[in-house]
């Protein structure tokens, strides 16, 4: 029963549901988490909250939870200690690393770490001696940061959600922030309500080509064509801003050489929008300024992504829509912390902070870590695991795991097959080839799964033996910072101690560092009292390292001080004109430059135009690389081509599940549903229905629930 007095504890919290960050009060009586409320002064949500925020209370509930340290044995769960676990899977590691390499072992990181939590995971894998992580950025936005950042340096979103409020034209393309990024939303339909011009472009009519005012319907995975042909347009009619490039932008030339074989008819046949659309929308991309441009998943889960990416930010830079206030590439990332994790490196080409893997990056945190470059250097072939891989685009990486299983090591480059993995806050449920993954599965030694809940890569094996599951507590009860899609930090307190036998992931790095004998190195800059680091000490640690892209100056007592005044902060342009955080940005967003005085205000917009490019003003590179190949709507492989595929991505539309002979499958709600025409019916659950008849592995987004679902011989 819930109890009606008075909370005796009022905790400021972010949500963990998407990477808004909005604020959030939780209501705590005598440690039990009882109620909630949006906060009505955090700057991002004011007081809303969508049905996904409404909801975190329970996030921790739910009796599939995992409450103590588990392992299969004989096709039985058998119940362990933390010292048995840890003991165990220990042994088992240095046996493995001891027969066949430190690389094979994969560690598959989390968006839902915090900060802290990210950057210990990356300096873990680097002790252990390997370079194989990853995490779920691998297949949202890491074509995001690949394109990004080859236009203009840094890979994340230029903007922020509030400055969309001074947008005069925003563009969606992939994104459908009425139901994905709420919140959000609410300051799109604030810029919409100051008069905002509105484009949607997708293959579907979502809730957000709703508030339209034009929609644009392209066909599937026909992004460059679209974007081409927009700037066909642009430039036939002298649309663009020839002072902006001038001064700012390289290469625009040759991309004006490349558009004109973009022939407004051909176009039209490719992507299916009339030429007088295009030019509509073109000139009012052009013309009403300042324009932004939205883009999420749609964009760039494609084999081409980083490619689309490039395209989208080119249309910003031949419009002179870069570098100012209401204009830039508003990249909305998805889960909470999935910006973090990616600037915290938890992917295999790059370390934290973007530095590369060329062996100064490397020198470079062995000084923050204070190893022995020889230490490293005995993990690492030197010109092999310190050079730069070449694997750059979405699908080989995520794909690297089983690929190492499976395939010729030489396909990998590296000395043996993975033996061992760890699913750490992230399954399996996100990767296409379910069938593949899962043969990976059944192949290696041992399967760990550490998670609040039992996930899907301890479920969809076929095996008996050797998968253990570490319960680690939830995001809301630990402590640490998050970093927002926009770049700005929060400091999420913990709501409610630990439940059950749970424990936070970095007490679980520690004692499994203890127990490798490498936690004195680890952790020697770091506290720790009983097995528990202190993430402030952590926080200080990567402040001292993350020189690339300006983690320097957040420390956790400004982080803290903007989470105790989200009121004091402005709506519009997130500073703070008064109050203890007087001149700042709300979150202090990177770049933010560590100083003696650590006085540096964050920065709310990438690369300014209105500042010369000597004084840190924006200068771009327009540069591309790939051209849409013919009309064929399966020609990029922007879904899997085969039959095991995933629930819940834009890219199921009527046509997909045509081509792979679902379409009668569906009820006639479904249909419509799947055209576009009902808002009322779930098509997802009638893919997962379909899915699961054509013996496919479908996921949803409700994870575990999904895996009780489908696999409930499999619970523990
Ligand atoms: Fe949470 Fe995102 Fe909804 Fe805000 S918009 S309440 S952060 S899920």
């Amino acid at each position: 029963s819930v109890p009606h007095d008075a909370p005796t504890e009022v905790v400021r919290t972010i949500c963990t549901h998407c990477s808004v960050g909005c604020g959030i009060y939780a209501e705590v009586q005598n440690g039990v988490w009882t109620g909630q409320e949006p906060a009505l002064d955090h700057p991002f949500n004011r007081g809303g909250h969508c049905a996904k925020g409404a909801s975190v209370r329970e996030h921790g509930h739910g009796e599939k939870r995992s409450k103590y340290p588990m392992k299969l044995v004989g096709g039985k769960w058998k119940r362990l200690s933390w010292d048995e676990a840890i003991n165990e899977l220990g042994d088992q590691m240095l046996k493995i690393r001891e027969e066949s390499g430190p690389d094979s072992l994969f560690f598959m990181g989390s968006a839902k770490f915090n900060n802290e939590q990210a950057y210990l995971y990356r300096k873990f894998a680097a002790m252990w001696g390997t370079n194989n992580i990853d995490h779920s950025a691998r297949i949202c936005h890491s074509t995001t940061v690949a394109g990004v950042a080859n236009t203009w340096g840094y890979g994340a979103q230029t903007n922020s959600f509030n400055d969309m409020h001074k947008s005069k034209c925003i563009m969606f393309i992939g994104s459908n922030p009425a139901e994905a990024h709420p919140v959000a939303m609410q300051h799109i339909l604030t810029g919409k309500e100051r008069g905002a011009k509105v484009v949607v472009v997708d293959p579907r009519f979502t809730r957000t080509a709703a508030h339209a005012d034009e929609y644009v319907h392209i066909r599937p995975g026909t992004d460059i064509p679209f974007i081409y042909g927009l700037l066909w347009h642009i430039f036939e009619n002298g649309w663009e801003d020839p002072e902006f490039i001038r001064q700012r932008v390289y290469g625009m030339d040759a991309i004006r050489e490349e558009v004109k074989k973009y022939d407004p008819a051909e176009v039209t046949n490719i992507i299916g929008v009339s030429e007088a659309q295009m030019k509509r929308t073109a000139k009012m991309m052009a013309t009403v300024k300042p324009a932004t441009i939205v883009w999420c998943m749609g964009g760039t889960q494609h084999t081409i992504g980083n490619a689309n990416t490039r395209a989208y930010c080119i249309l910003q830079l031949a419009t002179g829509n870069m570098g100012i206030e209401g204009g830039g590439t508003n990249i909305f990332r998805g889960h909470d912390n999935v910006q973090g994790a990616t600037d915290f490196g938890l992917l295999f080409d790059s370390l934290p902070g973007y530095y590369g893997l060329k062996t100064g990056s490397w020198q470079h945190w062995a000084r923050v870590w204070d190893l022995d470059m020889g230490w490293i250097e005995s993990r690492f072939d030197q010109g092999e695991y310190l050079g730069q891989k070449p694997m750059t685009s979405a699908g080989i990486p995520c794909s690297r795991w089983h690929d190492g299983v499976l395939k010729d090591k030489e396909t990998i480059a590296q000395r043996d097959n993975i033996r061992m993995a760890f699913f750490w806050g992230q399954s399996v449920h996100t990767e296409s080839r379910g069938r593949v993954v899962r043969e990976a599965l059944d192949a290696m030694d041992t399967v760990v799964c550490v998670d609040p809940h039992p996930n899907m890569a301890g479920v969809m094996h076929t095996r008996t033996d050797g998968v253990y599951l570490l319960p680690a507590c939830t995001q809301f009860e630990t402590y640490g910072s998050v970093t927002a899609s926009n770049r700005s930090l929060q400091w999420r307190d913990r709501v409610v101690e630990p439940l059950f036998e749970t424990k936070p992931d970095h007490e679980i790095m520690y004692m499994l560092a203890k127990k490798l004998g490498f936690a004195d190195q680890m952790f020697k800059n770091i506290k720790v009292e009983g097995n528990e680091p202190n993430i402030e000490d952590v926080t200080r640690e990567f402040n001292s390292g993350m020189w690339t892209i300006g983690y320097t100056g957040q420390s956790p007592e400004r982080i803290k001080l903007h989470q105790q005044n989200w009121g004091t902060f402005d709506f519009d342009s997130l500073e703070a004109p008064g109050g203890p955080a007087k001149g700042e940005t709300f979150g202090l967003p990177w770049p933010c430059w560590g100083t003696a005085e650590m006085k540096h205000p964050g920065t709310q917009i990438l690369y300014r135009t209105d500042r010369e490019v000597k004084d840190g003003g924006g200068n771009f590179r327009a540069r591309f690389g790939v051209e849409h190949e013919g009309n064929n709507l399966l020609a990029e492989g922007s879904w899997s081509k085969g039959s095991e595929i995933q629930d819940g991505y834009p890219e199921f539309t009527d046509v997909m599940l045509k081509q792979l002979g679902w379409w009668d499958d569906l009820t006639e709600a479904e249909k419509q549903a799947a055209e576009g025409r009902n808002w009322k019916t779930d098509l997802s659950g009638g893919i997962q229905r379909v899915a699961i008849a054509h013996g496919c592995i479908p996921y949803g987004n409700a994870k575990a629930r999904c895996i009780v679902w489908n696999f409930p011989d499999k619970i523990p």
